[in-house]
């Protein structure tokens, strides 16, 4: 039997892993910096969770999700966004108790939306997102765009194009919804299938479809700016005014309405496109909201955050070739000369992992130039050799791989001569601090010669 990853799923291994283990950690380390703290909410929720509205509108919840019933019977979906499993945690941990806002959520993880599968587009893919829950203020919502913006620079992006848009508040969304339905009415008939029933469900959707067609119709719309309250409108002046103060440039896009039914007021995307020309769709995006908390049983309070798609973001940095170097190499190649030597390398190795640096012992039977060729394949700085003179003599024989220069070294001086190689080593007890006089009575890791 040939078995391969489900449609739309891919595996992320070895090197790629690293990658974007890499771009993962910038996000969060970010978000960190940022105030926010990690939310590892469940893969699986019921279904009622996403569904909470019969006549929710987006492509998402109607047409996108894995749903099933478990073994008990009960409908249960695997997650298809991450905000509303923030939103259900802060109400199920009454986090808003202590009202002490905003409540600052990060979450990285799998999301599954059955889609048709594209580059840039997968069915279970990787998102990272923010939520600043609590605190309705265009300081709330910029300080999401701005996070975004540095991250994806800090990753190495130019010529971002963020776009941004207002759906402003209910009353304007109203308006303009009637406005639409007006609008697009009389062509109707002439439109695809999905906007005969998004200006059923909710004529905001259409100004999403891709249909060259429709497109042409949809130009012709009213304009949400048209339809905005006052206050809708001062909101979005002074959002933009921030954006400008702390130097994002942005564009606004009046198409920009995003997928879900629960944003209000600013809603944003970023945009790539590699040098090449490949356009794998927004790299992320984001919106306030006012009413996700109480749909999901607690109280009223506003929100705003953002997700970004990893596959997304690690294709156009492989395309532009903006990927950081891996520094992944092995400190040590530990290289048995004979059967007999196995066994001591593997304890050097042993050894030297407990101290800290990155070691692998070679455990089967090669030659002299098998092994050297795995030390440059694992892009190792030395190499440790190991014959039977040396296991009588209790030394070593170290090696720098690049000079091929050559050291023989006593087993007892085998701490002190590795930390002398690698004076950058760094302390891995935790301790932090260069004065202490760690790890030799505590089973060791260190840099233990600076006391
Ligand atoms: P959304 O939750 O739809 O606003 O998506 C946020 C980000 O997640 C997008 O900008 C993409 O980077 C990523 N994303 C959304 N859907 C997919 C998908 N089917 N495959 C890969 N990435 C996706």
């Amino acid at each position: 039997m040939d078995f391969q990853t489900v449609k739309g799923t891919h595996d992320i291994i070895n090197k790629e892993a690293r990658y974007y283990q890499s771009i993962e950690s910038l996000f969060i380390s970010v978000a960190e910096i940022y105030g926010y703290n990690e939310f590892r909410t469940p893969i699986l929720e019921y279904s009622e969770l996403f569904k909470r509205d019969a006549k929710d509108s987006s492509d998402m919840v109607r047409k996108q999700m894995y749903t099933f019933l478990d073994l008990g019977g009960r409908s249960l979906t695997l997650r298809p966004e991450g905000t509303a499993s923030v939103a259900r945690s802060i109400v199920n941990n009454k986090l808003y108790a202590e009202n002490d806002f905003p409540i600052k959520a990060y979450y990285l993880g799998p999301i599954f939306r059955y889609e048709r599968p594209k580059a840039g587009t997968y069915r279970q893919f990787i998102q990272f997102g923010v939520e600043n829950i609590g605190i309705d203020s265009i300081y709330a919502d910029v300080e999401t765009i701005i996070m975004s913006y540095r991250s994806l620079k800090m990753l190495g992006f130019e010529n971002l194009k963020l776009k941004i848009n207002t759906l402003g508040d209910q009353a304007s969304r109203d308006n303009y919804k009637a406005a639409l339905i007006k609008f697009f009415t009389p062509f109707i008939d002439k439109m695809c299938s999905d906007c005969k029933e998004r200006l059923k469900l909710n004529p905001l959707r259409i100004l999403d479809c891709k249909v060259p067609e429709d497109r042409e119709i949809i130009s012709k719309a009213p304009r949400m700016s048209e339809y905005l309250s006052k206050e809708a409108k001062d909101r979005f002046i002074n959002t933009k005014k921030l954006l400008d103060e702390v130097g994002i440039p942005y564009e606004v896009d009046e198409g920009i309405v995003r997928g879900l039914d629960y944003y209000s007021h600013i809603v944003y995307e970023f945009e790539y496109v590699s040098k090449s020309g490949l356009n794998v769709g927004a790299l992320g995006g984001g919106g306030h909201y006012d009413n996700l908390l109480s749909e999901v049983g607690g109280p009223k309070l506003a929100g705003v955050g953002f997700a970004f798609g990893i596959e997304r973001i690690y294709s156009l940095l492989k395309e532009d070739n903006l990927l950081p170097k891996l520094n992944d190499g092995f400190d040590f190649m530990v290289m048995p000369i004979g059967e007999t030597a196995i066994n001591r390398a593997f304890i050097v190795a042993d050894y030297l992992r407990m101290l800290g640096y990155k070691a692998e012992a070679i455990i089967e039977k090669k030659s002299f130039k098998a092994m050297f060729h795995k030390a440059e394949r694992k892009d190792a700085r030395y190499a440790i050799m190991i014959g039977e003179e040396e296991l009588k003599n209790n030394e070593v024989i170290i090696k720098d791989i690049k000079t091929q220069e050559q050291t023989k070294v006593k087993n007892t001086d085998l701490r002190d001569y590795c930390d002398n190689l690698f004076d950058d080593h760094e302390c891995h007890c935790g301790c932090n601090d260069d004065d202490h006089e760690c790890c030799e009575d505590e089973g060791g890791c260190c840099k233990h010669g600076k006391k």
